[in-house]
């Protein structure tokens, strides 16, 4: 048959999955990790080049600790040269909690009777992105369960929405997707929208796990899904999030998988995911799950050292799932995205008394600190708390943003940035306290970026000057 892309379907072409258990097993059961591997393996991450199976599996099997230091090290040098010390931070906005799907970890499950199921009106979505945007928030992730209701029609609907809403000098810059695989149409409808990251996480990497986890609905197809970031790439949406729900299987099989997720992008379509997010299990109404696989958090901050050396270019995604004291931990060697201000029962952000109830959330969360004490706090360990949204709406992404991934990157564009973002938070929503803060911590970093070349922050200074006198939105 003929390729045509307008009558191009996932039925006409199925795409091939990709992931192989017993190969993954292979590695994982015959690789060795001796001090001299161990270092080599980190030495060519450092050299900023993505590891395969094999160098990942030799990372997952060291366990003697002073390896184990020496990869968490590597991965903080490694999220320095990369990444330098901005903290990208957003919010996700629950916009509907129907679904189709029986994921026995999730409140939402169809079968939990006890939940109430709601969808926010166009007003109340209005509603809960002004009381976003009087915190400061500049990115949201809109999440969605899988319905009839939530089509991409309907998805690409409340994103303008939310791009529409301006409150004082709020406003959303960028939208991210969590919701349903779906087919190459429907990206492309949701991508005319202006979405930013489309985010389908594969939860795990085990056929037969996954068959147990959602044996019924249409999630309970573990190729569609497996492939559905395939298709949105078919469909020109290049900027795409995956994830494993750690906690379902042996937590070392799903880090080989991420990885070939991300090496199988990379073969494709010479790019790499956009981000990557590993949330473990947390309690969730009527949750039914072993507790087998469970990840002790010496694992998981031993895994997320592995997954940053792993994937050097791919942003590394950690939420309020966890709790304030690994959140701190393994941000210095990981982390470049956190979400703050977290609420995620539907409609709670213009709720003055909410408290979490695990009959109205999809689970609970651990981290429920407000954006500002997030922040007061990022900037006290000397992060540069931002919100840029630059390459996005400068179209930088996908194999373009690889292109810019290279040295210089961040102190030409992502500093700056995160200093003018910071600057514009600082001046229209912070307490005096963080306002004192914030101010030191831009001087500082404005500083090192003139040490590193002189003459270089002329511009940054006469933008933040612009940003005193109300002018917004200044990106590089
Ligand atoms: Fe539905 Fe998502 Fe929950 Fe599964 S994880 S039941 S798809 S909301
Ligand atoms: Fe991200 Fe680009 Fe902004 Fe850097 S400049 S923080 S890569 S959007």
């Amino acid at each position: 048959m003929k390729f045509t892309p307008e009558k191009y379907s996932i039925e006409d072409r199925p795409m091939q999955p990709f992931i192989d258990s017993d190969e993954i097993w292979h590695f994982i059961n015959n690789t060795t990790s001796s001090k001299e591997r161990v270092r080599d393996v980190i030495a060519k991450s450092l050299a900023k080049n993505r590891l395969n199976l094999e160098e990942t599996a030799v990372l997952v099997n060291a366990n003697d600790p002073e390896l184990i230091e020496e990869i968490k090290e590597g991965a903080r040098v490694l999220k320095e040269k990369i990444y330098g010390n901005r903290i990208v931070l957003f919010a996700p906005l629950y916009v509907g909690n129907k679904c189709i799907n029986n994921c026995q970890y999730c409140g939402y499950k169809v079968t939990n009777k006890r939940v109430k199921r709601s969808t926010l009106d166009d007003l109340q979505l209005v509603q809960e992105v002004e009381a976003l945007e009087e915190n400061g928030q500049k990115r949201l992730i809109l999440v969605y369960g899988e319905h009839p209701d939530y089509s991409p029609e309907y998805i690409a609907h409340t994103v303008r929405i939310v791009y529409g809403v301006k409150k004082g000098h709020g406003e959303i810059r960028r939208v991210n997707i969590n919701a349903a695989p779906l087919d190459i149409e429907g990206f492309r409808i949701v991508k005319e929208a202006g979405i930013g990251t489309y985010q389908v996480f594969q939860e795990t990497y085990h056929p037969e796990t996954y068959k147990f986890y959602h044996p019924s609905g249409p999630k309970s197809n573990f190729e569609y899904r497996l492939t559905s970031l395939d298709r949105a790439q078919e469909a020109g949406l290049d900027d795409v999030g995956i994830g494993a729900l750690f906690g379902l299987y042996d937590w070392r099989y799903e880090v080989l998988g991420l990885v070939r997720h991300t090496n199988h992008f990379e073969a494709c379509y010479n790019v790499g995911p956009h981000t990557i997010s590993f949330p473990r299990l947390q309690l969730a109404s009527v949750l039914n799950i072993s507790e087998k696989y469970l990840v002790s958090d010496k694992d998981f901050t031993k895994l997320v050292a592995i997954l940053r050396l792993a994937v050097p270019y791919t942003g590394l995604i950690l939420t309020a799932r966890e709790p304030a004291d690994i959140r701190r931990e393994v941000m210095s060697f990981g982390i470049s995205q956190i979400d703050g201000g977290t609420k995620i029962e539907i409609g709670s952000y213009t709720k003055s008394d909410y408290i979490q109830d695990i009959d109205k959330e999809q689970f609970q969360i651990s981290d429920t600190r407000s954006l500002n004490e997030i922040i007061d706090e990022l900037l006290d360990q000397n992060y540069l708390p931002s919100f840029c949204t630059a390459c996005y709406r400068l179209g930088r992404t996908g194999e373009h943003f690889m292109e810019f991934s290279v040295p210089g990157f961040i102190k030409r564009f992502c500093s700056p940035n995160a200093i003018l973002t910071l600057a514009e938070y600082l001046i229209d929503y912070a307490p005096e306290s963080t306002k004192e803060k914030g101010w030191e911590v831009i001087e500082k970093n404005i500083q090192q970026l003139e040490d590193y070349k002189k003459g270089s922050t002329d511009e940054l200074r006469n933008r933040i000057e612009k940003i005193k006198e109300g002018v917004r939105d200044l990106y590089f």
